[in-house]
C-alpha cells in the first residue's frame, strides 16, 4: 500500500484567547507537518452553541498569522475536505450516530434535564460524588435500552427530544500506542456513556472529532494531554464506525506547568505572576475583560515560537535558538518530553533578547515602527534604520526601543538632575555655553569631530573630560544612558543638539 499523505490538524474549539499551550500544539502540528511533506489543516469545533464567544475564530486566525503557522485548508482559505466549520457540517453527524444505534453501540436517551438531575442524586455517596451516566445508571433510565422497540418508535416520531449517547462496554481495555507516551490503556468501566449527538441534532465534540478526522483523511492527530481521558471513546468510535485502519496515530501533549511546576499554566498564574500567557490580547466580549498577550507584551513572533518549540521539545544538541525552517526540519515526534514543561517567563524573555540581536534591522523596523506609534512618537523609517542597530542589543522587548531611543525623535521631558546637580559648577556651565556657541559653525557634523572639539574645549577650560560627558549626556538624553554620546548628538543633528543644550542649561 502507498504511503499516506501525513495531515494534521489543530482543531480549537472557538471559546476564547488561544494559550500558550494552545500554541505550542498548532506549533508542534505544523513543524511535524511542514517537516515530513504533509498538509497542515485548521478546523474550527463550534458544535457547542453554548461555549461559542464571538470573535475568537478570528482571533484564531490572527494568532496563527502573527506567528507564521498558516494552515493549508482552514474556514477562510477552503480545501478539498470543506466545509472547515463543525457547524457547517451540522447534517453530516447523525447518519453515523445512527449507525452506531443500529449496531447496538449507542443507543436514543430520552431523559429530561429533572431526570438526569434525579439520577445523580439517587446515585451519589461518599464513594461516587458526582455519579455519571454509566452501565449501571443507564439501565434505570428512559433510553432505547429500557424502553420497547415500539416505544422508542413512537417517542422519536413524536419528536420527543433526545440526545444519542455511546453505550460503554462495560469491561474492556482500550490500548492505544501514543507517539509521545507509548502503550496507554483505558478500562472502559471507568468512562461514562458519552452525549454523541445532542438534542439540537449537533453532534459533540467526541463524535465530531473522530467523523470529521476520517473524512478529512487526518493521519496523526496531535492535542493536549487534558483529551486523554477522552481518547477511549474515540478509540472505540474509530473501531464501531469500521475505521480503526484509518485512526490517526495519537500524540496527547504533556501540559505547560506554572514556574513552581506545580500543576497547569493558567491565565490567573499570568495575572498573578505579571506576564501573558495568550498570544495576543484577548477582550472578552461578554465581559470586556482583558488579557494581554505575548505579542502586545513586546515578543517577536520569532521568539514566541522558538521559546514554545523549546517547552517540551529539543533536538538533543544544545542548540537553543532556531529559526522556524531549522525548527521545521529538526523536530520530531520522539524528542517531545513526556513530562510537564515549566514555563519561566525569564527565559521566554531571554529569547526575544536573543532573537532582537540576532535580527537585522530592516527585519525589525516594522515592529519598532509599531512601537513608536503606539506610544506616539513621531519617527521616520530612515530615523528608525539608523537607530535600530545602536541600541537593539539592550532592548529586551520590543516596547524598550522607545525607551533606550526616544530621545533621537524627541527631546527628554525631564532630566536626571540627581546624576548631574551635585557635581555641577559654574565653571561646567561656562563651559557648554562656550561649546554650544562653537558647535554653529562646527563642520563636517559628524562624531568624531563632534568628540574633538569637545576635548579640545575641555582642555582648554581645564575640566577633565570624564566630567563633561554625563551632564552632556544627561542634556541630549534625559538620562544615564544610551549609545555613544557624540553620535546620539550627530544623529539628532546640529539645530536639535544646541536646542537641547541650551534649554538644559536652564534647568540644571
Ligand atoms: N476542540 C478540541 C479543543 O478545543 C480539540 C481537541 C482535539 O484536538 O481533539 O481543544
Amino acid at each position: 500500500m502507498p504511503e499516506k499523505k501525513v495531515r494534521v490538524r489543530f482543531a480549537p474549539s472557538p471559546t476564547g484567547g488561544l494559550h500558550l499551550g494552545g500554541v505550542r500544539t498548532v506549533l508542534y502540528n505544523y513543524l511535524f507537518a511542514r517537516n515530513m511533506g504533509g498538509d497542515f489543516v485548521l478546523r474550527i469545533e463550534d458544535t457547542d452553541q453554548n461555549r461559542f464567544v464571538e470573535g475568537a475564530e478570528q482571533y484564531i486566525l490572527d494568532c496563527l498569522r502573527w506567528c507564521g503557522l498558516e494552515p493549508d485548508e482552514s474556514p477562510v482559505s477552503g480545501g478539498p475536505f470543506g466545509p472547515y466549520r463543525q457547524s457547517e457540517r451540522k447534517s453530516m453527524y447523525r447518519p453515523y450516530a445512527e449507525q452506531l444505534v443500529s449496531q447496538g453501540q449507542a443507543y436514543y436517551a430520552f431523559d429530561t434535564p429533572e431526570e438526569l438531575e434525579a439520577m445523580r442524586t439517587r446515585f451519589k455517596s461518599d464513594q461516587n460524588p458526582s455519579p455519571q451516566y454509566d452501565a449501571k445508571a443507564r439501565s434505570r433510565m428512559r433510553n432505547s435500552l429500557t424502553l420497547s422497540d415500539t416505544e422508542t418508535r413512537a417517542l422519536l416520531s413524536q419528536g420527543t427530544p433526545h440526545v444519542i449517547r455511546i453505550k460503554m462496554p462495560e469491561q474492556e481495555t482500550v490500548r492505544f500506542t501514543d507517539m509521545v507516551r507509548g502503550e496507554v490503556s483505558f478500562d472502559t468501566g471507568t468512562v461514562d456513556d458519552k452525549v454523541l449527538l445532542k438534542g439540537d441534532g449537533m453532534p459533540t465534540y467526541h463524535l465530531a472529532v473522530v467523523v470529521d478526522d476520517y473524512l478529512m483523511k487526518i493521519t496523526h492527530a496531535f492535542r493536549g494531554e487534558e483529551w486523554l481521558p477522552s481518547a477511549p471513546v474515540h478509540v472505540l468510535l474509530w473501531k464501531y464506525l469500521g475505521w480503526e485502519n484509518d485512526m490517526p496515530q495519537w500524540a496527547h501533549l504533556p501540559l505547560i506547568l506554572k514556574p513552581d511546576g506545580h500543576g497547569k499554566l493558567s491565565k490567573r498564574d499570568g495575572d498573578r505572576l505579571g506576564f501573558p500567557v495568550f498570544a495576543m490580547n484577548w477582550t472578552d466580549p461578554r465581559t470586556g475583560e482583558q488579557t494581554e498577550g505575548f505579542r502586545e507584551r513586546g515578543f517577536l513572533p520569532q521568539a514566541f515560537i522558538n521559546m514554545l518549540a523549546l517547552l517540551g521539545w529539543n533536538d538533543g544538541s544544545g542548540q537553543e535558538i532556531f529559526t522556524i525552517e531549522e525548527l521545521v526540519s529538526r523536530f520530531s515526534m520522539e524528542r517531545v518530553h513526556k513530562g510537564g514543561a515549566r514555563f519561566d517567563f525569564e527565559k521566554a524573555k531571554w529569547f526575544n533578547h536573543e532573537w532582537i540581536k540576532k535580527l537585522h534591522a530592516e527585519e525589525l523596523l516594522p515592529y519598532v515602527r509599531k512601537a513608536f506609534a503606539d506610544k506616539g512618537i513621531p519617527a521616520t523609517d530612515a530615523g528608525l534604520m539608523r537607530i535600530i542597530p545602536m541600541v537593539k542589543d539592550r532592548c529586551t522587548l520590543l516596547g524598550d526601543f522607545t525607551e533606550q531611543a526616544g530621545f533621537f525623535f524627541i527631546a527628554p521631558a525631564g532630566y536626571d538632575l540627581a546624576a548631574v546637580q551635585p557635581k555641577w559648577s559654574e565653571g561646567k556651565k561656562s563651559f557648554f555655553e562656550e561649546w554650544v556657541t562653537a558647535l554653529a559653525g562646527l563642520e563636517p557634523w559628524e562624531a568624531p569631530v563632534l568628540e574633538t572639539s569637545f576635548k579640545e574645549a575641555a582642555e582648554r577650560a581645564g575640566i577633565k573630560t570624564g566630567e563633561l560627558l554625563l551632564p552632556l549626556r544627561i542634556m541630549l538624553v534625559g538620562g544615564k544612558f544610551g549609545p555613544p554620546v557624540f553620535e546620539i548628538a550627530a544623529i539628532i543633528g546640529r539645530e536639535e543638539t544646541i536646542h537641547r543644550i541650551r534649554k538644559a542649561l536652564q534647568a540644571f
